[in-house]
């Protein structure tokens, strides 16, 4: 039996970085980069108005109050998207919207809230979005470049913007779309086969015979791996014999990686193992977790190439532990990704937890947030069967191997499998 961390290497050491693609932006959302982005303008292009407002010169609004307004004559209106016809010279204002370029002459604008726009429409009985007043009252002073947003200022033409290795977030993708992009160049997300295996299963569209279940695992694990970015293949269900699994296995080898469940424990037809050893090599077997003991990975043969097996316990409990703590970082890693460190945080478990048999347990709780403080509750009975303890878990509570027991109120480390979801509630 090795370590989680032994596993976790020996497995991100067959994971390769896969080769880069190009396609549509919003098609690489989560992706990581694999050029450098230059810009090849300015953002914004010119100086613009940050503000709907009278563009003005600042000097002639030096001493402006409510109490003591300064009067200037409106020359013009520009509005975004056009080009400004006049120019701003001492005593007069251009109306101006937000986005539009600023006017020649002016070097500030004053925002409509500190002008008497209103006022003196409502005077004149002018309608408020008429735009005819002919002179406008500066209620305060402004500094040159007040709500100036000059060119160049987010992104300065001939810059490094985005650098090879970052991870496409919508607000880079947005970066991207500034500066005129429709296409990336990224690290392609990897393909993983997914095979189920066991007699005992059954298609979920078909009816259970007496003995029989559904066939959970191949949506769980197909669920996983797209969340974290690859693309799952769908194989079906192996059966448990040598030739079938054999079958089923060469469908998936034009894959990146093969992931399977069950068939590695260490009763009679668990033969993933033996068609492992037969068509490849075993880098490992049995992993100091629970649950997730019978973990399996090695690579299988095929041709000059060898595709990296994963092969995961057919207890959906189990199955679930070990695709996140081996699965998923060697697909972050493929996508070329560097850090696979779940976020995790320190909680006071609220139940005792026995861990008898000195392996790391992953118990499956709910993470709540009181008066700055975390708190873990077990979700319920913990059988590596119970894939219901998956579902109203927001949190794996670490157990380390060395200790037999924690009790209620003790601290303990705890990785979060959900961020983005509030916690669950009590009626789950
Ligand atoms: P195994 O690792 O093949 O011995 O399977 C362990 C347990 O997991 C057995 O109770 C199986 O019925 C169950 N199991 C295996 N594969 C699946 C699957 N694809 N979906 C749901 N349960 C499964
Ligand atoms: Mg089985």
């Amino acid at each position: 039996m090795i370590s989680v961390e032994e596993a976790l290497e020996k497995i991100l050491s067959y994971a390769e970085v896969l080769e880069p693609e190009e396609k549509p932006i919003l098609d690489c959302l989560g992706q990581v980069l694999a050029e450098d982005i230059y810009s090849t303008i300015d953002i914004p292009p010119l100086d613009n108005s940050a503000m709907d407002g009278y563009a003005v010169q600042a000097e002639d609004t030096r001493g402006a109050s409510r109490s003591s307004p300064k009067n200037l004559t409106v020359v013009g209106e520009i509005a975004a998207g056009s080009m400004p016809t006049g120019e701003v010279m001492p005593g007069t204002a251009i109306r101006i919207m937000t986005g539009a370029l600023l006017p020649e002459g002016a070097d500030a604008v004053v925002q409509f809230e500190d002008t008497d726009e209103v006022a003196r429409k409502a005077s004149l009985e002018l309608s408020l979005d008429s735009c005819q007043l002919r002179e406008i009252g500066i209620l305060r002073q402004a500094r040159s470049g007040l709500n100036v947003r000059y060119r160049g200022e987010d992104i300065a033409k001939g810059t490094l913007v985005l650098r090879n290795g970052t991870i496409l977030r919508p607000a880079e993708i947005g970066v991207l779309a500034s500066l005129g992009h429709s296409e990336a160049r990224v690290i392609r997300r990897p393909v993983v086969s997914v095979l189920a295996t066991g007699d005992e299963l059954v298609d979920i569209d078909q009816p259970l015979p007496p003995g029989k279940i559904h066939n959970s695992n191949t949506y769980t694990i197909a669920a996983e791996v797209l969340r974290y970015g690859g693309i799952p293949k769908i194989l079906g269900i192996g059966r448990d014999s040598v030739q079938s699994l054999s079958e089923k296995i060469d469908e998936g080898l034009d894959s990146d990686m093969l992931i399977t469940s069950g068939g590695v424990s260490r009763g009679d037809y668990d033969i993933v193992k033996d068609v492992l050893a037969k068509r490849g090599e075993i880098a490992l077997w049995t992993v100091c977790m629970k649950p997730g003991k019978p973990s399996a990975f090695g690579v299988i043969r095929s041709g000059g190439r060898k595709v990296p097996h994963l092969g995961l316990p057919g207890n959906p409990v189990s199955s679930m532990v070990t695709f996140e703590q081996f699965a998923r970082p060697a697909i972050l890693k493929m996508m070329g990704k560097t850090n696979f460190t779940k976020p995790s945080v320190q909680a006071i478990i609220e139940d005792d937890v026995k861990n008898t048999d000195g392996r790391r347990l992953f118990a499956r709780v709910i993470i709540t947030k009181r008066n700055r403080q975390y708190y873990a509750r077990l979700t319920g009975p913990q059988g590596s069967g119970i894939l219901t303890s998956m579902a109203k878990a927001n949190g794996l509570a670490i157990i380390p191997e060395n200790a037999k027991r924690v009790k209620a109120g003790d601290i303990v480390q705890v990785q979060m499998l959900d961020w983005e979801e509030p916690p669950l509630s009590e009626a789950v």
